[in-house]
């Protein structure tokens, strides 16, 4: 058996770009000071919109194939070498927006068995051993069905690991606080006579924004900034980058986050103000 890394943190992602926008910095980070980053996403973003109108052709599994590749030069960006689909590429389809008929698609996320979608994330549990796992809350942090599945998943693949093995310390939801949110959108609005963007998204049409009060941990990225912006550059059919705001398929645009902030729901939250570390408390020392 090869050791494994002190520190392992595992993610868990709906769609191809969701782990670059909500954690670049802290994977890159997590990568620059030697910790094991994986990376599991349910879905290739087959049903999402594509931005640029020369790629506009590429629709199901093509457009999945091609935003693998969009995920793969964002891992090298971020310098994550460990990143797999769940159950295998293109095992789950993406479920489209909540209401519409894509949701009743029997191979998509949304209609996945709970207990064999989360028998994949188990394997990788068992395998990578991870002390942190990251993932939404049950709302999928914006109502998505994909994202919502993911909570759930990755909530029961914790419980059935629990049974098979590997206890995970630690578990976090991606959170926004809404002080830092509504700051960063007050500066927004005045630079944005100045940015390429038409109009800017609001507050609440970001996910995860919750009461300061509910947020456990902030990670500073801000060395890892770059990284994280060269990441979200990679997935180009999803967003547009502009030095610190950018705009997902519908236009608007919305802050860049390089502090990313997180809600711990499983485990001892370190003693003190808020957290600056994922595996804070933890007793990291290698394992074999
Ligand atoms: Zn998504």
């Amino acid at each position: 058996m090869t050791e494994l890394p002190a520190r392992r943190l595992l993610l868990v992602h709906a769609h191809p770009d969701d782990e670059s926008i909500n954690n670049g910095a802290t994977m890159a980070r997590y990568r620059a000071e030697g910790a094991r980053v994986t990376l599991v996403t349910c879905t290739l973003g087959e049903r999402g919109e594509v931005i640029p109108p020369e790629l506009r052709h590429l629709t199901g599994p093509a457009l999945g194939a091609y935003r693998l590749r969009e995920l793969t030069a964002a891992m090298a960006a971020l310098g994550v070498d460990d990143f797999r689909q769940l159950g295998g590429a293109g095992r789950y389809s993406d479920s489209g927006m909540m209401g519409l008929p894509d949701n009743d698609d029997p191979d998509c996320f949304w209609q996945a068995d709970l207990d064999e979608a989360a028998a994949h994330l188990v394997e990788v549990i068992l395998e990578v051993r991870p002390q942190v796992v990251v993932t939404y809350d049950p709302d999928g942090g914006y109502g998505h069905p994909d994202h919502i599945q993911a909570h759930r998943v990755t909530t029961r693949a914790v419980e059935l690991a629990a049974a098979a093995g590997w206890e995970v310390p630690k578990v976090y939801w991606n959170r926004a606080p809404r002080t830092v949110v509504e700051a960063a959108f007050a500066r927004l609005e005045r630079e944005l006579p100045e940015l390429p963007f038409d109009a800017a998204a609001r507050v609440d049409d970001l996910p995860g924004v919750v009461g300061d009060e509910l947020v456990t941990t902030e990670i500073d990225g801000t060395a890892h900034a770059r990284d994280k912006a060269a990441a979200m550059g990679a997935h180009a059919t999803q967003l547009k980058l502009t030095g610190a705001y950018f705009a997902l398929s519908n236009a608007l645009a919305q802050p860049l986050f390089t502090t990313e902030y997180y809600q711990l729901v499983r485990g001892e939250r370190a003693p003190g103000g808020r957290e600056s570390d994922l595996f804070a408390g933890l007793a990291t020392e290698g394992t074999r």
